[in-house]
């Protein structure tokens, strides 16, 4: 089924770049997997049509594109609202291949401070021997933004929410700065999900995601995304053939099957977490819960006004510092000690021991990760039983 945006969202988590009549679906109601490197021509004079653009629908080599895969781009761009999407082998092959593809040597960028470990790598550690530099804004200081962009400055790169410490960013505003400066804003909207928040129609130019995490919804695969203009994604697909970041058939398919439940999933994560945030914000054991959705979250307004539910992520600090949170991971019977986020079981993370334990203490403090700091995944089961398992394990603090 095409993209058709008067469709509400579930509808279009189920149906949209689904084609039960398309060439070889024998009228599957699943897309099939086209498990397949390469496709044959009938004729010299079709691969031509194919290379100079007039074969829309034929595909030459998996590298370059697969039925697959394109049924999941075009269901991807339908969710969230734009015109294209590119899929690809994880989220940090979207996040390079999207700032890669709107950049060049001796440009700047500027950056949000409070953005994923690997991510924030990538910033520092390798674009600056790629001739390209980079600033940082904080979250809670955006108007500064306006000063540190000079003639150099290309990209408004930002994360909201923000992993892990969950602060939320004003779309809108960075859209306006972005618009202003002649700068592409570039979105990474894997906490936030396509259900919860609509970037683009903020005026953001760009959204990548982790499609490991809610996009796929089962930690199942690794994936990744970029969804923007037709221009913009035509430049990143462009770049993806380069580096090389295609997702395989099988985990397009996967991630096909997972985006048709994203709507449902992310609903009962919304009110789950909810719930428990407020469960733990009254725990004696808690200093500080930082959840989007709680009237106590600093940028609760902001999150009110650009987040239709405020997500599955929670992260919470406890008394007793690192050795406070590792007796309670060890004591939680339910919730799994597993990094990653977004999938159907609940999990918890210590960001000081895996996703920033490469970044500097320093460099921790300012983005607001203490040595306290736990990060939890809200899955689907019952919402009574994973506060039961978070009060049983906070008891060994
Ligand atoms: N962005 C965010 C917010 C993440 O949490 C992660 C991974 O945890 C990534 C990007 C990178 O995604 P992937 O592991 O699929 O490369």
């Amino acid at each position: 089924m095409t993209k058709d945006e008067t469709q509400g969202l579930s509808t279009r988590c189920v149906h949209t770049g689904s084609d039960p009549e398309a060439p070889f679906a024998h009228g599957s109601v699943m897309t099939p997997i086209f498990q397949t490197t390469s496709f044959a021509f009938p004729s010299i004079e079709v691969l031509q049509d194919f290379l100079e653009g007039r074969a829309k629908d034929r595909f030459i080599y998996t590298r370059t594109g697969n039925p697959t895969v394109r049924a999941a781009e075009l269901k991807l761009a339908g969710i969230e609202g734009g015109d294209d999407s590119v899929i690809l082998s994880s989220g940090m092959a979207g996040i390079t291949t999207a700032v890669m593809s709107s950049l060049k040597a001796g440009d700047e960028i500027l950056s949000l401070q409070e953005i994923y470990g690997k991510t924030a790598h990538f910033f520092t550690r390798t674009l600056p021997d790629w001739g390209v530099k980079v600033r940082f804004v904080k979250a809670t200081d955006l108007d500064s933004a306006r000063t540190m962009i000079n003639e150099k400055t290309k990209v408004f790169y930002i994360e909201t929410p923000t992993n892990p410490t969950l602060r939320v960013v004003d779309m809108k505003h960075v859209a306006e700065i972005s618009q202003e400066f002649g700068l592409t804003s570039i979105i990474d909207g894997t906490f936030g999900t396509p259900f919860n928040q609509q970037p683009l129609k903020a005026g953001i130019d760009l959204v990548v995601h982790s499609g490991t995490k809610y996009l796929s919804g089962h930690s199942n695969i690794t994936s990744g995304a970029i969804v923007g203009n037709d221009e913009r994604i035509t430049k990143a697909r462009d770049h993806r053939m380069t580096f090389g970041g295609i997702l395989d058939p099988f985990g397009a398919y996967l991630l096909l099957l997972g985006l048709k439940t994203l709507a449902i999933r992310v609903e009962k994560q919304n009110s789950s977490a909810l719930e428990i945030a407020r469960f733990l914000e009254a725990h004696p054991k808690i200093k500080v819960v930082h959840y989007p959705g709680l009237e106590s979250h600093p940028q609760h307004e902001i999150a009110k006004r650009q987040m239709k539910g405020f997500g599955g992520m929670i992260a919470f600090e406890v008394d007793g510092g690192l050795e406070g949170v590792k007796a309670f991971a060890n004591d939680l019977n339910l919730i799994l000690r597993a990094t990653s986020l977004g999938g159907v079981e609940s999990l918890m993370t210590i960001p000081v021991l895996t996703t920033h334990r490469f970044i500097s203490k320093e460099e921790r403090e300012q983005m607001g990760v203490g040595d306290g700091l736990v990060r939890l995944s809200i899955g689907i089961e019952d919402k009574k039983d994973i506060i039961a398992d978070l009060d049983h394990a906070l008891a060994a603090i």
